[in-house]
């Protein structure tokens, strides 16, 4: 039985990816806030430490599979906070489980970014080049003068880069590691977006080829493909589940 950790396990995306690698026969174990295998607060050092060493000492050092999904959206107020738990939470999971990684037959690992990632002025954003030098200091200094957009986008675009940075490394150590980009998920998240006086009008006015928001079980299904041995030979890749969003807003550009 292949071993598992999830964060953001107790809600949304993450209960769903959870939900369908335990239907696999994965076992996993769950990080989040509360209601998780392991509490711990990624939005802090010593919260990131703790969720490491929990996740190793329930998986006894050995893990074949890795989701870091635990994300916070645009319309929350505390734009320093969606960095620290998009980005470096984010990262400090990866790469404090790497070696627990390292080594096993078909060790691969995801990480959910977002198909905002590539709507913004964010290729040479001093926010996101904060972020990619691991100056969470500076990230949130520079990020509390932006708006919830800037900070979302832009950690999950740090977040994408930062996985393509890495294929070199994790590659070298037999570790597959990818992200995904879901469009608009029905989750408690979107329905929060939904309900803002601002942020309301830019979901209103998303482009949707499906017409529709995705359900979450619908993402869990593509990173179920993509932690299992047929998506072998995919690595260092961002990938899209956003219902035709990316390819009708920026259909000419790669
Ligand atoms: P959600 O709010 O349902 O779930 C997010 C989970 O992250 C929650 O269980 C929450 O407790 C956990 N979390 C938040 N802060 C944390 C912290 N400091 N420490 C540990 N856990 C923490 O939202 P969701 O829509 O399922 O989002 C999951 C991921 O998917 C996020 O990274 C989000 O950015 C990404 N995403 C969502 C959408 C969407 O439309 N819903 C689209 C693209 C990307």
């Amino acid at each position: 039985m292949a071993t598992a950790a999830v964060t953001g396990s107790a809600s949304g995306i993450g209960a769903a990816i959870k939900r369908r690698l335990e239907a696999n026969g994965d076992s996993v174990i769950g990080v989040d806030l509360r209601e998780a295998d392991v509490e711990a607060d990624l939005s802090t050092s010593e919260g990131r430490k703790s969720a490491v060493s929990g996740v190793l000492s329930a998986c006894g050092g050995k893990l074949d599979r890795l989701v870091a999904c635990a994300g916070l959206g645009a319309h929350l107020d505390d734009l320093a906070l969606i960095a620290s738990v998009n980005y470096f939470g984010a990262i400090a999971t990866l790469d404090g489980l790497k070696d627990a990684l390292s080594g096993r037959e078909g060790a691969a690992a995801v990480a959910v970014c977002s198909n905002s990632a590539r709507f913004g002025p964010f290729d040479d954003h001093p926010f996101v080049q904060a972020c990619l030098d691991g100056d969470e200091a500076l990230a949130r200094e520079l990020v509390a003068q932006e708006n919830g957009f800037i900070a979302y986008g832009g950690s999950k675009h740090a977040l994408s880069r930062a996985v393509r940075r890495r294929a070199a490394e994790w590659g070298a150590a037999g570790v597959r590691l990818n992200g995904i980009a879901p469009g608009s998920t029905q989750t408690a998240m979107v329905e929060a977006l939904k309900d803002h006086p601002v942020f309301n009008k830019g979901h209103e006015s998303l482009i949707m080829p499906l017409g529709r928001n995705a359900e979450p079980e619908e993402i869990a299904n593509v990173v179920s493909f993509m932690l299992s041995p047929e998506a072998s030979y995919v690595h260092g890749a961002i990938w899209y589940a956003d219902g035709g969003n990316e390819a009708a807003t920026l259909p000419d550009r790669f």
